[in-house]
């Protein structure tokens, strides 16, 4: 059980605080709004909303490109109690249509470019283009006079947003992600990033993920700034952050090498780089340190209403690889696979339990059941805590190998494999073995591709760090990790390409486990 209690959309509570502050600025023309300026703006969307029959209840679906109609269009579900439900503008028809089934979506807004998919995707919800239609039967909102309405009231327990995660294991979940989830979050993140009356976030993450319209949904609690870019590019977001000033920003960790990679460094305006969403390589924390980039590594799920630990820069730099210690609020726990809490050092899964932890899967009550227990949330997801209770994610339970029924995290054999000089960057994963079930296998980067790999010396460097039954019985170099579109590991190409290669141990691995 999560906050509880009544309350209204904060913009319509920032209005009457501070109204003259600046809310929000567009990055490509510049043009800004104040809170007054922007609440009238979402008056109208509202209202105009409201004349459509949309009312308190109702699922409104998004696929609609990143833009200030987006972002009106998020607090003016706020301001009729409605839930929204952002989806991804590359979806196909048929992933839309799916997705509008499992949210009991009632209305679907889109825009220009994402028109041709909600048309093929709806059969009888309605469409609500922002932009001018081209197809019969979609309404034009701008063409709908407004009608007059009051701020909804809502209750903290209400749930805000239906988010789909991510679908790394499996179809994405719709997640409920209540307004209590959201101010919990908002608070417990401040307390952590420290909040300063000029802080001017920049949003340049998908609005669909909590990474993206999180920022947008705190703006007005916090009285700060949004400078909305419409999309990524590395350079141009680069630019942007000293062109307004930015103090803060939301990346994943191929976004922000890639800004590095760009401009070499970063404007000093900034304040906070919260960098989450995968892990991020020693390397990169380490250039942030060389360039003075004040990173806040973060560990966070949709399920928790984004952040559960953040690293403050100091931690980063002094212990790397670290996600920190969890945030106020979060209650965190690393258990086996009993259920019961192991000591600092040994990897389990994580736990969490507190108030931005979401009641569960919309209509969905089996995938509820088994994540979300009376002992909190499983995450699904391995790691450990070290003596002075810092956080480390290893990765996914999923990933787990099991090899002569021990278990091995490939994080932790990545670790080490990283360690050693000639190694850049490796993948771990097992392998099916006739003998071991799963074999211990990696891919790796070599630092000077020229050199071959002194495969014993290896093995040894290993055996000082690593159980016996961890270490990998396969190891292959490549010239590059393969990785998904969205920068991630592609773990399935890496397995097929470690099924083809030849197992380099000639003798039976010795076992030492
Ligand atoms: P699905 O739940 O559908 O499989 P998903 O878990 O990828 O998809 P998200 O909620 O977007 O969907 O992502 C949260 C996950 O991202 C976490 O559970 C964790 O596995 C991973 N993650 C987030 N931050 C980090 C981090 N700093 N280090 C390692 N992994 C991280
Ligand atoms: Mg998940």
């Amino acid at each position: 059980t999560g906050l509880s209690g009544p309350t209204r959309d904060w913009l319509s509570h920032r209005v009457a605080t501070t109204p003259d502050q600046r809310a929000l600025i567009h990055a490509p023309t510049g043009d800004s709004w104040t809170f007054r300026e922007l609440d009238s703006l979402v008056t109208e969307t509202a209202g105009q909303l409201a004349a459509l029959g949309v009312k308190a209840g109702d699922h409104l679906g998004v696929i609609l490109d990143p833009g200030i109609d987006y972002v009106r269009l998020i607090y003016a579900a706020g301001r009729l109690g409605v839930t929204l439900v952002p989806m991804s503008e590359r979806l196909t028809p048929d992933e839309v249509a799916r997705n509008l089934e499992l949210a009991d979506v009632t209305v679907l807004v889109c825009g220009e470019s994402t028109e041709s998919t909600a048309v093929e995707a709806t059969v009888d919800v309605p469409v609500v283009s922002v932009d001018e239609p081209r197809w019969e039967g979609v309404i034009n909102l701008s063409s709908i006079a407004p009608k007059s309405i009051e701020p909804a009231q809502w209750d903290l327990s209400q749930t805000m947003l239906l988010l789909f995660t991510s679908g790394t294991t499996g179809t994405p979940k719709a997640v409920r992600v209540t307004m209590g989830n959201i101010l919990a979050n908002a608070m417990a993140s401040s307390f952590r990033l420290g909040l300063t009356p000029g802080d001017r976030w920049l949003v340049t993450l998908s609005l669909h993920h909590m990474g993206g319209i999180g920022p947008i949904l705190r703006s007005p609690l916090y009285g700060t700034t949004i400078v909305l870019r419409e999309g990524f590019d590395a350079g141009g977001a680069a630019d942007d952050i000293g062109k307004y000033d930015v103090t803060g920003v939301s990346v994943v960790p191929t976004m922000l090498k890639r800004m590095l990679d760009s401009r070499g460094t970063l404007s000093d305006s900034l304040r906070v780089v919260l960098l989450g969403g995968a892990p991020a390589s020693d390397e990169l924390i380490e250039r942030c340190r060389n360039y003075s980039v004040p990173v806040y590594p973060t560990y966070g799920m949709t399920e928790t209403a984004s952040q559960i630990a953040t690293a403050t820069p100091r931690e980063a730099f002094s212990s790397l690889g670290t996600v920190g210690r969890p945030l106020y609020f979060v209650d965190l726990d690393i258990v086996d696979e009993n259920g019961d809490s192991i000591e600092p050092g040994s990897a389990g899964e994580i736990v969490v339990s507190g108030l931005t932890v979401s009641p569960g899967y919309y209509a969905n009550p089996d995938a509820t059941a088994d994540a979300f227990t009376d002992a909190g949330l499983r995450t699904g997801d391995i790691g450990y805590r070290d003596e002075d209770g810092l956080l480390y994610v290893l990765n996914r339970k999923d990933d787990r190998i099991i090899t002569g029924g021990e278990n091995v995290d490939p994080g932790e054999v990545v670790d080490v494999l990283r360690q050693y000089p000639p190694i850049d960057d490796a993948v771990v994963l097992g392998i099916p073995d006739q003998e071991w079930g799963e074999r211990v296998s990696a891919l790796v980067v070599l630092s000077d591709p020229e050199m071959s790999l002194d495969r014993s010396a290896l093995d040894a460097f290993c055996r000082e760090r690593l159980a016996g039954f961890k270490i990998p019985r396969l190891v292959e170099p490549t010239d590059e990790l393969p990785r998904t579109v969205s920068g991630t590991i592609d773990r399935a190409a890496v397995r097929e390409l470690l099924t083809d290669a030849r197992p380099v141990t000639e003798a039976e691995p010795e076992w030492t486990g």
